[in-house]
């Protein structure tokens, strides 16, 4: 498989978008419509896709060296893409008393996928954009890697994931929402859409953060702003990877309805903010309203607290 062109995995594009039936939304004249980014790739899913492949093209075959948390699926799609299209891996995790103990399920599969770990203290982790600090981590780890920073998102990212703002604006959609960890599916997500049309973001990390950094990744992609988005920050419940006994009911139900695994730690929270608003009355009736599923249920996710 040439390792040059990640096209060659054969990812479903444009991912389906499908009308999905629910009497909570059509009560306000809201017509729901799920956009199925979770089965562009069975390893490589969701925005992970979108943001990677640019980067994989630009890194031409190179290793790449890329972070995150003991769960993130940023980290898991990395390594998947490095054993499927041969290149090696190497993952600067955060957290370094997570070393030399048994990996967690997501981290095991990392690992099983050929890619190197190294953990590092939070301090280290969090001077990763420092030039000397990151010189350093390449220096020890693997010195002549493509790097990709956290969570994947950097002007190439974002541009990778305007394809998706144009895949949800040729199809009519007037509103699209998406949970957000950097932002940059948002950012790029925004651009895409076209005039007329906006995007809304629901973050799951408490602290209200985000916008700031969605601009620097406008300027960096595009050279500047570029298409209406706005955040509502009300439904992080409690932050990444929290949930409530309310959360998981409402998840739970919403499978039920649907058909659908909801992925916990950014998708369940994103329909959650969604039903939200429509009960409040946020979108005018007629609203086409597109829900962006960007990922699938991990068996790896961690365990929600014992209710
Ligand atoms: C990584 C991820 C996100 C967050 O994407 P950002 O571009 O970092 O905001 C959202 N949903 C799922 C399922 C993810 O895995």
């Amino acid at each position: 498989m040439n390792a040059l062109d990640p096209s060659a995995l054969r990812p479903l594009l444009p991912s389906p978008l499908e009308p999905a039936e629910d009497e909570r939304f059509t009560r306000h004249g809201v017509r729901l419509l799920l956009k199925r980014d979770d089965l562009i790739h069975p390893d490589l899913p969701g925005n992970k896709w979108r943001k990677l492949a640019p980067n994989l093209a630009a890194a031409a075959g190179r290793p790449v060296l890329t972070f995150g948390g003991a769960y993130s699926n940023h980290l898991r799609a990395t390594a998947a893409a490095g054993r499927l299209l041969g290149f090696p891996t190497t993952g600067v995790v955060r957290g370094d008393e997570l070393a030399g103990r048994p990996l967690n399920p997501s981290l095991a599969r990392c690992a099983r996928d050929g890619m190197r770990l190294v953990f590092v203290d939070r301090a280290t982790y969090r001077a990763k954009g420092d030039p000397e600090v990151l010189a350093r981590l390449l220096r020890d780890a693997a010195p002549d890697s493509f790097v990709v920073p956290e969570g994947g998102s950097n002007a190439l990212a974002v541009r990778g994931c305007a394809e998706l703002g144009r895949e949800l604006g040729a199809a009519g959609v007037d509103v699209a929402a998406v949970a957000c960890g950097t932002g940059g599916t948002l950012a790029g997500l925004a651009a895409g859409l076209g005039a007329g049309r906006r995007a809304l973001g629901v973050p799951v990390l408490k602290g209200g953060f985000l916008g700031p950094g969605i601009r620097d990744l406008q300027e960096a992609a595009f050279g500047g702003p570029s298409g209406d988005w706005s955040l509502d920050e009300r439904f992080h419940f409690g932050g990444y990877a929290r949930t409530t006994p309310a959360l998981e009911e409402f998840a739970a139900d919403f499978e039920a309805r649907h058909g659908l695994a909801i992925e916990r730690i950014y998708v369940a929270k994103m329909l959650y903010g969604l039903l939200t608003l429509v009960q409040e009355g946020a979108f005018p009736p007629g609203t086409a309203l597109a829900a962006v599923i960007t990922g699938r249920p991990e068996p790896s996710q961690p365990p929600a607290p014992s209710r």
